[in-house]
C-alpha cells in the first residue's frame, strides 16, 4: 500500500515534469513582464531534481513522507529562486501528513494539502490577493476539503480543486503583486497572471489528468 502511494508521487511527479518542460517558455515569458523571467527555467530544473529524488527513494523503499520531502529538498535545492524554495516546503509539508505503512485516506490527502498551504504562506508570508501562487494553493486547498466533505473520490475532489485553482490563477492578472520580485513592476504587471500561480494550477491539471492523487 505504502508503495502504491509511493508509486503515484512518483508517477505525479512525471506528469508535472512533462508539463513543465512543455510549458518552460512561455512561464518565462510570463515572469518576464514584471519578474526576471527565469520561473520556466526554475521550475523545470525543479521538478527534474524532485523526480529523481523521488525515484530514487521509491527505489530504497523510503516512506511516502521521507519521498515527499528529499524530493521538496532536491527541488528547493536545485531550482533556486522564490518560488523553489516554496515548493520545496509545500511537497515537504504534503508529504508529513501522509502514513508510513499504507495508502493515504482521504482525509490524511486533505490534511497534507492543508499543510503544504501552512508551510508555503509561514515561509513566504504572502497572503490571498498578494499576487502569489498563494492565490491558486488558498483555493484549491479550500475546494478539495469541501469535495471530500461533500463525499467525493480523492480523484474527483482533486480534479475539481484543480480546475477552482486553474480559474483562481487567471483570476490573478486582475490583481497588483505585493510579495516578490514583480513588486517593484506592479503596474506593468496588471493583466498578466501570477506566473507562480498559474505554473501551480497548469501542474494540479496535469497531475488531475493522469495519475490522479
Ligand atoms: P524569483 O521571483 O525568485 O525569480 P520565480 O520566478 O521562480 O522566483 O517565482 C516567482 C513566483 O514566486 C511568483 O510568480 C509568485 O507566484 C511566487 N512568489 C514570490 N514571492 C512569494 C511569496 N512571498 N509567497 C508566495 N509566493 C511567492
Ligand atoms: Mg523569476
Ligand atoms: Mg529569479
Amino acid at each position: 500500500e505504502a508503495v502504491a502511494a509511493a508509486t503515484a508521487a512518483v508517477q505525479a511527479l512525471r506528469a508535472a515534469r512533462t508539463l513543465l518542460h512543455d510549458e518552460e517558455e512561455a512561464l518565462g515569458r510570463l515572469d518576464a513582464v514584471a519578474g526576471d523571467g527565469d520561473h520556466g527555467r526554475g521550475m523545470s530544473k525543479g521538478v527534474d531534481a524532485a523526480l529523481a529524488a523521488a525515484e530514487q527513494a521509491r527505489d530504497a523503499n523510503a516512506a511516502p513522507a521521507a519521498l515527499l520531502g528529499a524530493a521538496g529538498d532536491a527541488w528547493a535545492a536545485d531550482a533556486g529562486g522564490t518560488s523553489g524554495a516554496l515548493w520545496g516546503a509545500g511537497l515537504r509539508a504534503f508529504g508529513s501528513a501522509l502514513p508510513a505503512d499504507r495508502a493515504p485516506e482521504a482525509g490524511e490527502l486533505a490534511a497534507g494539502a492543508r499543510a503544504a498551504l501552512a508551510a508555503v504562506t509561514s515561509l513566504g508570508k504572502a497572503e490571498p490577493g498578494d499576487k502569489t501562487l498563494v492565490d491558486a494553493l488558498d483555493p484549491f486547498v479550500t475546494a478539495f476539503e469541501e469535495r471530500l466533505a461533500a463525499g467525493g473520490s480523492p480523484a474527483e475532489a482533486f480534479a475539481a480543486a484543480a480546475e477552482t485553482a486553474r480559474a483562481a490563477a487567471e483570476a490573478t492578472a486582475g490583481l497588483r503583486p505585493k510579495r516578490g520580485r514583480a513588486r517593484p513592476l506592479a503596474e506593468r504587471s496588471v493583466g498578466t497572471p501570477d506566473p507562480g500561480a498559474t505554473s501551480l494550477a497548469l501542474v494540479l491539471g496535469a497531475v488531475a489528468a493522469t495519475a490522479g492523487p
